[in-house]
């Protein structure tokens, strides 16, 4: 009998690293995590340890029990922040990583001798949205945003990810909304990211209810010394008045970049996930509610995508399904 297919993703990130042996349909056969270390030399070796772990588990000879046959591996997926050079496989400039021009495709195909292909992590994302996320089902054409501490994004066109020319597209993060608004990581000013990102609109909380000193969100801000984006979204759902003010702030931001994708791609929809919108839809309600009153009829379908569906792993592995399996079939004309 023919071993199941099976993909490895490994989502490389500023605090972990987590991979996973992936099936077709999205299920993750077995997962692992670790901490990811500072030092370039020990990030190298815990990264390919971490691979190998998946192969031994792709090979049932994980050391701990496994409830899945051996399956074969048909490629491996990694997504790193940061900008890539996707044809040769290399992590450019990793921000929260040691990693500058670090050739992860050769290191890994010559190590393991399997089809490596590597992403920036929000193009992973919305790869793994695309092929797994039950929101996202029957929608070819789409702009994927997540909204976590910064805001990532991917475009997803015909089906395909819309790479660009290197290094990146779809960085819906930093596109401008507010000309000589906040100052962004990048370097500019005015930034999606800078506005309505989950570490936005903490700091915007923070700095509104120093000033204004009143409702639930001072009283957070007296027993922690700041207010999260967390926070925020809670005490709006509460009705508290002040955290609907910074809420709404960030909502018409987030509107106007939506409606400039809008008018940029005419996308089926804009998907959005990340920790900022995973627990409360209040966000994308306000978003929703403001753009009426930027436009009068142009609208973006925004579909928010739950936790759940989408996963760095998954993403990662996507890659995989995506890139690897997916040529190999179209070069094959469906012979495999
Ligand atoms: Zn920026």
């Amino acid at each position: 009998m023919r071993m199941m297919q099976a993909a490895i993703g490994i989502d490389v990130g500023g605090t972990k690293m987590a991979g996973g042996v992936v099936d077709a349909k999205g299920k993750i056969l077995y997962s692992h995590t670790v901490a990811t270390p500072r030092e370039f030399a020990d990030l190298e070796r815990e990264f390919v340890a971490l691979v190998a772990n998946m192969l031994s588990a792709a090979a049932g000879k994980a050391p701990v029990a496994l409830d899945f046959a051996p399956v074969e591996v048909t490629g491996i997926g990694v997504a790193v922040p940061g900008s890539v050079n996707r044809e040769k496989g290399i992590a450019v400039g990793a921000c929260n990583l040691p990693w500058q021009n670090f050739a992860i495709k050769e290191l890994l195909e010559g190590r393991f001798g399997i089809p490596t292909r590597v992403e920036n992590d929000a193009d992973a994302a919305a790869l793994g949205a695309l092929r797994y996320a039950p929101e996202a089902k029957g929608i070819q054409n789409f702009v994927f945003m997540t909204i976590g501490t910064g805001i990532g994004g991917g475009i997803i066109l015909n089906g395909k990810l819309h790479g660009g020319q290197w290094p990146l597209a779809g960085e819906v993060g930093h596109t401008i909304v507010q000309p000589d608004g906040p100052l962004c990581n990048c370097g500019s000013r005015g930034c999606l990211e800078a506005l309505t990102s989950g570490t936005a609109i903490g700091r915007e909380g923070t700095d509104t209810v120093r000033k204004e000193q009143r409702g639930l969100l001072w009283t957070v801000y007296q027993e922690n010394g700041q207010v999260t984006a967390a926070d925020v979204t809670a005490a709006a759902e509460q009705g508290d008045a002040l955290a609907e003010e910074v809420l709404r702030q960030a909502a018409r931001c987030l509107a106007i970049g939506m409606l400039n994708i809008q008018r940029l791609l005419s996308p089926e929809a804009i998907i959005v996930g990340g920790g900022v919108v995973t627990k409360s839809d209040i966000l994308l309600r306000y978003t929703k509610e403001a753009m009426p009153l930027i436009h009068p009829t142009l609208r973006a379908r925004v579909v928010q995508v739950k936790g759940g569906s989408i996963s760095g792993v998954r993403g990662s592995a996507a890659i995989v399904w995506e890139e690897i399996v997916g040529q190999v079939i179209d070069v094959t004309q469906g012979g495999i």
